[in-house]
């Protein structure tokens, strides 16, 4: 069937180029649709508040292994990240619908697992479980979140409206979740070769947390909102700050400049990633998972935040064509690559 057509593997596109591919033919045909492919989370249009929604798929084998995650973890974690897209777009989730696909080398009980999590992270974030789909599967665990969350327009931030000179903030701290599966990775390689060693995980538990058990920054909307900031744009940390920096800039057909010295990295990040040979800049950049807010404010908008401690502010908008760059600790110029994680090139 595609035999005059060539063949061309997905991986040579990559994640974004298979979507944009895919989908670039599509208009929009309703006004209501105000924001379709593009950001975190849709935009559509509907009485005094937007709705948003954002749908993420999680696959066995590609997004998580059951050998080191546990199952009410990973129920936990689907609403957490997808939840993270409704705060990136400065809105507040209050539904979600959750699909699953399981096998039968399940029993409920572990069904029921995966639902305890999801319960914990509704009741944790105010989430009302709304509906979804249930199928078997022949070839692993699947599970599908879809969330929908509001926001006033005024509110809302689009991936695409930095503007030369704003500050770029991020909140929390990064590479966490990478090295913390680094050390999960690594018991489990222990673990196959003597199954009879148990897993040291001693003195890990805030990066072990960090990849098990993110949580969306909900806490930030709120807070942005008490000070009065509406950032110019923002998306959530899933591929790397890298990778999500350039996004914004890309859309906002902007450059910026990052300082490595100003990269928030918890010291259990930095010594676990040297003990592991790991460069911690790199994992800041390039690790992914650690679902914070990356964002950008106008300059007048800095006192507001430069007192609160859970914030940072890592660099600047430049002009377009100066680039995507990151200044190091011994002040050399390096060029940013989004070498963020891609589900085509494993
Ligand atoms: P995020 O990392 O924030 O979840 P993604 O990188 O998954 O965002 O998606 C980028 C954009 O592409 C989003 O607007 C998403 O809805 C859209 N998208 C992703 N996959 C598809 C698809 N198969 N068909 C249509 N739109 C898609
Ligand atoms: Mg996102």
């Amino acid at each position: 069937m595609f035999e005059n057509k060539g063949r061309t593997e997905l991986g040579e596109l990559g994640e974004f180029g298979l979507i944009e591919h895919l989908t670039n033919n599509f208009k929009i045909r309703h006004e209501t649709s105000v924001k379709g492919i593009g950001d975190d989370a849709a935009v559509l249009h509907s009485g005094d508040k937007e709705i948003l929604i954002s749908t993420d798929l999680l696959l066995e084998g590609i997004h998580f292994d059951l050998a080191y995650v546990p199952l009410m973890h990973l129920g936990y974690k689907a609403v957490q990240v997808n939840l993270s897209d409704i705060y990136a777009m400065n809105g507040v989730a209050a539904q979600i619908t959750v699909s699953i696909g399981v096998s039968s080398k399940f029993p409920l009980e572990a069904v029921e697992e995966i639902y305890k999590g999801i319960e914990l992270a509704c009741n944790k974030f105010n989430i009302d479980l709304i509906g979804g789909d249930t199928s078997s599967s022949k070839q692993g665990l699947v599970l599908s979140v879809t969330s929908i969350g509001y926001a006033a327009k005024e509110d809302i931030c689009y991936r695409n409206g930095a503007n030369e000179g704003d500050l770029i903030c991020v909140s929390g701290d990064l590479g966490g979740a990478y090295v913390g599966l680094q050390i999960l990775e690594r018991e489990k390689q222990i673990f196959l070769e003597n199954p009879n060693i148990q897993p040291d995980l001693e003195g890990k538990d805030y990066i072990i947390e960090r990849q098990l058990k993110p949580e969306g920054r909900r806490d930030i909307v709120d807070l942005l909102a008490q000070m009065k900031i509406v950032p110019t744009a923002m998306i959530d940390i899933s591929d790397g700050l890298a990778s999500d920096i350039m996004h914004i800039c890309k859309q906002s057909e902007k450059g910026c400049t990052l300082y490595e010295d100003k990269f928030p990295i918890d010291p259990m990040t930095y010594e676990t990633a040297r003990e592991l040979g790991l460069d911690p800049t790199v994992c800041a950049l390039n690790g992914g998972e650690d679902y914070e807010l990356l964002f950008t404010i106008k300059q007048e908008d800095y006192t507001k935040l430069k007192h609160d401690v859970d914030i940072t502010v890592i660099g600047h908008i430049t002009d377009k064509a100066s680039g995507c760059k990151m200044i190091s600790k011994s002040s050399v110029v390096h060029e940013l690559k989004a070498q963020g994680w891609n589900a085509f090139k494993l």
